[in-house]
C-alpha cells in the first residue's frame, strides 16, 4: 500500500473516538483518504480531526450514536455534504456486554445489540442505500471479533451481539453483491484499549493471558494489512468474508 492507495476515498469511521477507531482513522488518512470521524465523545474526535487537517488531511468530526438508527442517515448526508459521496465504511463502534449468562443485566444485553448488531446493520444500510444512489463502488468493514465465533466466557451477550454481525455482515454481502458494494468482516483478537484494560492486570486476566498460544496480546497495528485490504481496491472479488486476525488466540487448547 502506498501514500496514495486510497486517494479519492472518502470513509466514515464510527466509534471513532479511541482505541482500533482512532487507528484505523489515522490508517485512512495516512493512506489519503478523507476521513469523517463520528462517535458520542465529539471532544475526542474534534482533538483527532483537528490535528489531522492541521496536517493536511480532509477530516471532519461529527456526532453520531449508533444506537440511535434514525439519526444516521441525515448525519451521513451531512457528512456526504462536506467531503463528498462516502465509498468506505468502518463499522467499529462497540460496547462490551460483559457479566456471565446468568448475571447479565437486561440493560447490557441491549446495549451490546443496540450497538453491535442494531448499530452497523443501520449505519451499513443507510451507506449502502447512498452508494447505490451514487453508484459507487463501496466497502462496507464491519468491525466484529473472535467472539463472532468463538466463545469467550462471561462475554455471551458480547458474543451473540458478534455473531449477530458476523451473520448480518454476509447478508448484506448477498444483498448487495450485484451493486458494487463489498461487506466484509474483520475478526480481531485482543487488543489492549479501553473495553478491556481493566481486565489484564487482573489474576483471571493474567491467566487467559497465559493460555493463548503466543502468550501475549496483539497491537492495533497487527490489524493493518487486513484492513487495508478490506477497505481498498483489493478487495474487488472479496465480498462476506469474515476475516479473523487474532495471533492463534481462538485456536482451540489453551498453553
Ligand atoms: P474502545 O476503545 O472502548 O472503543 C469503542 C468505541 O466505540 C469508542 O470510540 C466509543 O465511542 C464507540 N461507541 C460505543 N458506543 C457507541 C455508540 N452508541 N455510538 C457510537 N459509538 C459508540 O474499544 P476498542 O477496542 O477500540 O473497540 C473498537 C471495536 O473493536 C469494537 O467494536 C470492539 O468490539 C472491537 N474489538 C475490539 C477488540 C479488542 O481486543 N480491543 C477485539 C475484537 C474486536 P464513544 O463512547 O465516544 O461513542
Amino acid at each position: 500500500m502506498s501514500e496514495g492507495y486510497l486517494s479519492g476515498s472518502v470513509a466514515v469511521v464510527t466509534g471513532a473516538s479511541g482505541g482500533l477507531g482512532a487507528h484505523f482513522v489515522q490508517l485512512l488518512a495516512d493512506n489519503g483518504a478523507a476521513v469523517a470521524l463520528t462517535a458520542r465523545r465529539v471532544d475526542k474526535i474534534q482533538a483527532q480531526a483537528g490535528a489531522l487537517t492541521k496536517a493536511g488531511v480532509r477530516a471532519i468530526a461529527v456526532r453520531m450514536d449508533v444506537a440511535d438508527a434514525a439519526s444516521i442517515g441525515p448525519i451521513l448526508d451531512q457528512i456526504q455534504g462536506e467531503l463528498g459521496p462516502m465509498n468506505i465504511l468502518v463499522n467499529n463502534a462497540g460496547v462490551g456486554g460483559e457479566g456471565l449468562a446468568l448475571n447479565v443485566s437486561v440493560e447490557d444485553f441491549d446495549a451490546a445489540f443496540a450497538v453491535n448488531a442494531r448499530g452497523t446493520f443501520f449505519a451499513a444500510r443507510e451507506a449502502a442505500r447512498r452508494m447505490i444512489a451514487a453508484g459507487i463502488e463501496g466497502r462496507i468493514l464491519n468491525i466484529a471479533s473472535i467472539a463472532s465465533h468463538t466463545v469467550l466466557p462471561g462475554l455471551s451477550a458480547y458474543c451473540g451481539s458478534k455473531a449477530a454481525m458476523a451473520m448480518l455482515t454476509r447478508s448484506m454481502a448477498r444483498e448487495w453483491a450485484r451493486r458494487g458494494i463489498a461487506v466484509n468482516a474483520l475478526c480481531p483478537g485482543y487488543i489492549e484499549t479501553a473495553i478491556n484494560d481493566t481486565w489484564w492486570p487482573t489474576e483471571g486476566g493474567q491467566r487467559q493471558l497465559k493460555d493463548f498460544p503466543r502468550r501475549r496480546l496483539m497491537d492495533a497495528s497487527d490489524l493493518d494489512a487486513a484492513f487495508m485490504m478490506l477497505v481498498g481496491p483489493a478487495a474487488r472479488a472479496m465480498t462476506g468474508s469474515i476475516v479473523t486476525v487474532d495471533d492463534g488466540q481462538s485456536l482451540p487448547g489453551g498453553g
